[in-house]
């Protein structure tokens, strides 16, 4: 039980929960593989994370890339001689309502959200099953369980992590699966978003956030369980709002 010594990846790692996580399983001993787009920002972590006597290394990465994200793990297996946990959890969300036609932000939430998911597992699936071991964390959303007006795709995209993820379970005895669905997280999802109203809306409905180091300490708890035990999805939520 526990994650120390476990070769962690981390997507989307640059910032909010992916950062938040990075830092919290980094002071359980855990060995940590930083992806994102932002290097500049995966150097300044790896660096604080090194000075408080971790270990993280970091790739440039944009998981909508096959390529990209089979390098990762294959840094990741040449540095540190395995991996154990794969955090899927880089994602996008520029909501808009459907009669925008958007469809550039819809392609781009199915790319991130959706494809890079399948890409991480893609990538990492043949090493858990070789090593009879392995973990997928999948960042979903609480919009894998509602869809909201603005929401369409992006909560479609969550409920495919949502089914993908579920499906690993079924289909694998020896790799863990887990889905963490947050709430309301304090991040920078959303600083994308064109559509003026639903900009407005998003800034008011985000006035009621936890910090992401509750959703790491999530991501924790799953990560520490013992091999035989799965952790199949999480919700966590503020409790002073609905989301
Ligand atoms: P942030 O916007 O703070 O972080 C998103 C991360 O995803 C960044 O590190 C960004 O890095 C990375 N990312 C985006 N596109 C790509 C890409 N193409 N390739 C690699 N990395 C990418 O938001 P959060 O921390 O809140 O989001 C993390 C996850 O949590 C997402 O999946 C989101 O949907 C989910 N979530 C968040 C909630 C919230 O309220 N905050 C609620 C429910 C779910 P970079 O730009 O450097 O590449």
């Amino acid at each position: 039980m526990g994650t120390t010594d476990k070769v962690i990846l981390i997507t989307g790692a640059s910032s909010g929960i992916g950062a938040a996580t990075a830092r919290e399983l980094a002071a359980t001993g855990a060995k940590l593989l930083l992806g994102a787009r932002r290097t500049d920002r995966l150097e300044v972590l790896a660096a604080e994370i090194a000075a408080a006597g971790g270990t993280a290394d970091y790739c440039t990465l944009d998981v909508t890339s096959r390529g990209d994200m089979q390098a990762f793990v294959d840094h990741a297996v040449r540095r540190f001689g395995r991996v154990d946990v794969l955090v899927n959890n880089a994602g996008v969300m520029p909501l808009s309502p459907l009669a925008a036609l958007e469809v550039q932000h819809w392609d781009q939430m199915i790319d991130v959200n959706i494809r890079g998911v399948l890409n991480g597992i893609a990538a990492a699936l043949p090493a858990f099953t070789a090593q009879g071991a392995g973990h997928f964390v999948n960042v979903a959303s609480l919009g894998a369980h509602y869809v909201v007006p603005t929401g369409a795709v992006y909560c479609a995209t969550k409920f495919a992590v949502w089914a993908i993820t579920d499906g690993i379970r079924q289909e694998h005895q020896d790799v863990r699966a887990t889905i963490i669905s947050p709430g309301v997280v304090e991040s920078e999802l959303g600083h994308d978003i064109t559509d003026p109203a639903t900009a407005d809306a998003m800034a008011e409905f985000r006035r009621v956030a936890i910090t992401p180091d509750a959703i790491a300490r999530a991501i924790r708890f799953a990560v520490e369980q013992p091999d035989d035990v799965d952790v199949s999805e999480i919700i966590v939520r503020p409790a002073k709002g609905s989301f």
